[in-house]
């Protein structure tokens, strides 16, 4: 079982697509485990993209990021990350297939609806950064129920 960190960003907030990304999430079979509508300032911006603060696109990134509210969200399944990355699409709209999220609903690498966490490492440092507390796994699936643990 596998969590990671999905963020609508500031133009699908916007636009008002939060619930049918929601939808999308849902009907693949993740677990809803937490959300909050929250606004971003640009330390927590730069912190999130750190690894990118040497493209030349850095500076618009973290102004877009802050532009307006995101929601962020914690989705938990079986490979939960690469599920994600799956569901989401390419970083460029142009590349992403029909049936994705970003396929569906973007045009523009720069403003690409949603983000998703790109390895299981890069998702527990984004829920520390967005998520004040590990929240136990969702009591309504069961998933931890009768599995064996891991440990
Ligand atoms: N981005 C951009 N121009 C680019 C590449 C990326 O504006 O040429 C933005 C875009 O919003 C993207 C984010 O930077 O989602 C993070 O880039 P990354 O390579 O991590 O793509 P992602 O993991 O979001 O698919
Ligand atoms: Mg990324």
């Amino acid at each position: 079982m596998e969590r990671t960190f999905v963020m609508v960003k500031p133009d699908g907030v916007q636009r008002g697509v939060i619930g049918s990304i929601i939808n999308r999430f849902e009907q693949k079979g993740f677990k809803l485990n937490a959300i909050k509508l929250m606004s971003i300032d640009h330390a927590l911006a730069e912190e999130h993209y750190r690894d990118l603060r040497m493209k030349p696109f850095f500076g618009e990134l973290v102004d877009y990021l802050t532009s307006g509210s995101v929601c962020a969200m914690i989705w938990e399944g079986p490979n939960a990350v690469a599920n994600a990355r799956a569901l989401i699409g390419k970083t460029n709209p142009v590349e992403a297939s029909p049936g994705t999220i970003r396929g569906d609903y973007a045009m523009d690498v720069a403003s690409n609806i949603v983000h998703g966490s790109d390895s299981p490492e890069s998702a527990r440092r984004e829920i520390g950064l967005f998520f004040d507390q590990e929240l136990p796994m969702n009591p309504i699936m069961g998933f931890m129920q009768g599995e064996p643990s891991a440990e």
